[in-house]
């Protein structure tokens, strides 16, 4: 036997010697143990499963199981070696996901919430088991809702450097408010923030700035150390970005081809989610307090209302005192939602405060073009979706490269678009482009209109 395995199953022997011992304490509550044993048991139990999964999902365990799969790899499948290599796998995998300072709750809530269910049973008195159920029900969500954020960044960075990113000359970090830096063609870098509990914040953040950070690693290097070496214009840039985001990552053809990495990273979470569902979920279309959350059918009318307030500010018939209680009419009037403090309403975005003024409207000009680019990118690629669905992005980063971004800030965003798409800003292809897909998402129409 190879000093490899002879050292793993050492390790295992131990965390089932832990396992075991638990067992026989639980053993104990459920025959013999007086009532007044409950915390000291409880405490005992968080001990026993932490230290069991502090054992098992040790770096040391990682580093085995990497050899072996390797000393592993000629052995019939259903021998005694491979299939313990195996299994150890798939358990250390689940297993590695889950904080031990989590199993160690779930250990100790487990042991504290049993005796108060059988009392609960024996008197028929739901309200003595009912707070630990409310806890153990808040252990079991953070258990199941939970992305692992290192996992999240890992997986989302896969997928952007799929889709172009170049990190020979751009990296990743982490920042509580995303954004994109360029220093010159050689250095493009981007940063993301990320929640355990909401996967879309991540990833689509971090696709989001790829586009950005795409876009300034495709400017032509002849451009460098002049005036010309940047996006053309914020609304330009944000097309990019958002572009990414909406039209391709928010797509079809997109989790067709990422869903299932994106399951086999996050087996647990997603296990009871198709792809179909996922596309869905990340879809959702309904008023909502905050812009940059906002989806892509009411996120305009976030942008229509700071455009309207900044400027009636600017011309002086809106008193700055009496902002708040506009934004909350106009938002009543545009999204239907009252907005309950102004923390989520006059207050939340950084922009005034650095007296930035004018840039709103930059977000939805970006959903225009970008929609505008699209619908001309799919006419010039045959078969863009097809490419996209088997996960080659290099046709429409190409037609992006030679239709905008090598120019930089050569041309203004008209000029841009007419050589791109032969005519200059129109609304309509973004209009067509949400009928048809939230049309189809929500039943509203069975076919596209066409004139
Ligand atoms: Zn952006």
């Amino acid at each position: 036997m190879s000093s490899n395995l002879q050292r793993m199953k050492e390790i295992l022997a131990e965390v089932t010697d832990l396992q075991r011992a638990a067992l026989l304490l639980e053993w104990d509550q459920e025959t013999y143990m007086p009532p007044g044993g409950v915390k000291g048991k409880s405490e005992q139990q968080s001990t026993l499963h932490r230290l069991a999964h502090e054992r098992f999902t040790s770096d040391e365990v990682g580093r085995l199981l990497d050899s072996l799969e390797s000393d592993v790899a000629g052995l019939p499948f259903d021998s005694y070696e491979a299939s313990l290599v195996r299994v150890a796998r798939r358990d250390y995998e689940q297993q590695v996901k889950i904080p031990s300072q989590l199993v160690s709750e779930i250990a100790g809530a487990g042991a504290t919430a049993h005796p108060f269910w059988v009392r609960a049973r024996i008197d028929d008195n739901f309200g003595l088991f009912a707070p630990y159920l409310e806890k153990n029900v808040e252990l079991n969500r953070r258990l199941a809702g939970s992305f692992a954020p290192d996992l999240q960044v890992k997986y989302g960075m896969q997928v952007v450097t799929k889709l172009g990113f170049d990190l020979e000359r751009g990296r990743q970090d982490i920042s509580p408010h995303p954004f994109e830096s360029s220093f010159g063609p050689g250095d493009t870098r981007i940063t993301t923030r990320v929640d355990p509990d909401f996967f879309n914040m991540c990833f689509f953040g971090l696709v989001h700035e790829s586009g950005h950070a795409m876009y300034q690693q495709g400017i032509s290097e002849e451009l460098d150390r002049t005036p010309l070496w940047d996006g053309a214009t914020p609304g330009v840039h944000e097309s990019q970005s958002r572009m990414w985001e909406n039209l391709v990552a928010r797509g079809r053809p997109f989790w067709k081809h990422f869903f299932p990495s994106l399951r086999s990273t996050f087996p647990d979470q997603l296990r009871n989610t198709d792809e179909e569902e996922f596309y869905r979920a990340v879809n959702k279309s309904h008023p909502s307090l905050i812009r940059v959350e906002a989806d892509e059918v009411t996120y305009n009318l976030h942008i229509l209302l700071r455009f309207e307030l900044e400027n009636e500010m600017l011309e002086g018939k809106l008193k700055v005192k009496d902002l708040p209680e506009a934004w909350r009419a106009r938002f009543r009037s545009y999204l239907g939602i009252d907005v309950p403090d102004d923390r989520d309403g006059a207050l939340q975005d950084i922009h005034w405060s650095s007296v930035s003024f004018g840039i709103f409207p930059g977000y939805t000009l970006g959903n225009l073009i970008g929609a505008q680019l699209m619908e001309r990118a799919r006419t010039d690629i045959p078969n863009l979706d097809g490419q996209i669905e088997t996960g080659d992005f290099a046709p429409l980063l190409g037609w992006l490269r030679k239709n905008l971004h090598q120019h930089g800030r050569k041309f203004t965003p008209n000029e841009l678009l007419e050589r791109a798409t032969g005519k200059p800003l129109t609304a309509e292809p973004w209009i067509t482009y949400v009928r048809q897909k939230f049309g189809a998402l929500y039943g509203l129409e069975t076919a596209p209109r066409r004139r």
